[in-house]
């Protein structure tokens, strides 16, 4: 995929941040947004600023091995996580790991959002894996979440949060939200007496359309 002018993805890096702070999906300094720039680069945000006040030169810009290019500061301590799915997925080009309140919530009750009950989850979401918890930062969390997300494009962090990624920001970014909806919607449905399944038929017709479109 041809990929966007870096000064362009910078932008998009600090949009998708306000996003994610406007619609809580974040709080404060909480998570952590990347992508890829050109000649094997990414451009990642910095250790422990807000997202709601990020401007494109405090980006930090690193090597896929992680050697800072360019920067104010230090990137993320996520950036162990994004390098791994960068080199797990070629075809991703960028990163958003955030604590949605409800994907959040299944992730800290270690329990999976369900993939048969609703009809955006399995279409277009597709499977959503729950990783094991690892230490935050880690080269450990690094490998479990690139291992599951070879067959996935949203993962929930069991205890942590949640990680989406896409061709682009934007896709990142609505999975990422398409997945915090699932998960209010699911509580919502538990609330009201829990969710009632698809029947087997439309949900492998919808489970096809996912595939078709991954
Ligand atoms: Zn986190």
């Amino acid at each position: 995929m041809k990929r966007a002018p870096s000064a362009t993805v910078r932008r998009e890096i600090i949009r998708a941040c306000k996003r994610l702070d406007a619609k809580g999906l974040l709080a404060g300094a909480e998570g952590n947004v990347s992508a890829r720039l050109a000649a094997n680069r990414i451009a990642v945000t910095p250790a422990g600023r807000c997202k709601a006040d990020l401007s494109v030169r405090e980006l930090v810009e690193t090597t896929l091995d992680g050697r800072p290019v360019s920067g104010l500061t230090s990137p993320s301590s996520e950036l162990p996580m994004h390098l791994a799915v960068y080199r797990a997925r070629p075809d991703v080009g960028a990163v958003v790991h955030a604590h949605p309140v409800a994907a959040t919530g299944f992730a800290v009750a270690q329990n999976p959002l369900p993939q048969a009950a609703l009809a955006e989850a399995a279409g277009v979401l597709g499977p959503v894996p729950l990783v094991p918890f690892r230490a935050p930062g880690s080269a450990g969390l690094g490998l479990v979440v690139a291992k599951a997300l070879k067959g996935a494009n949203v993962a929930l962090l069991a205890n942590h949060g949640a990680v989406a990624v896409g061709p682009t920001i934007d896709v990142a970014l609505q999975r990422m939200e398409s997945l915090e909806q699932a998960a209010r919607i699911v509580v919502a449905a538990r609330i009201l007496g829990g969710e009632r399944n698809l029947k087997t038929a439309d949900l492998r017709a919808l489970q096809r359309a996912w595939l078709a479109g991954a």
